[in-house]
């Protein structure tokens, strides 16, 4: 029988991160400038402060949503949570 949840957790991180990535789209303007290398992605980690492109050029926070309403890379793959998504659930207290 096929099961939708994996017991593999790298399996469900990656179904998370496809998640977050569906919402990101959902949410946020289409990107206008062109997609970073994974050279670009893994320089803005290491940055120090944190540095990162959001999807129309503009430096934001790894974690950061730019002025004009675009989010970073980073959030558009997944890869850190989203601070929208957290305002969005926050009805569980
Ligand atoms: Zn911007």
């Amino acid at each position: 029988m096929y099961s939708k949840e994996s017991a593999d957790p790298r399996v469900r991180q990656l179904a998370h991160i496809k998640q977050m990535q569906e919402l990101a789209r959902s949410r946020y303007p289409s990107p206008t400038s062109p997609e970073p290398s994974q050279g670009d992605i893994a320089a803005w980690c290491d940055a120090t402060p944190q540095d990162a492109m959001a999807t129309d050029g503009c430096h934001v926070d790894l974690d950061g949503v730019c002025s004009h309403g675009y989010p970073s890379w980073l959030i558009m793959y997944g890869l850190v949570a989203d601070p929208n998504q957290e305002l969005d659930s926050g009805s569980k207290q």
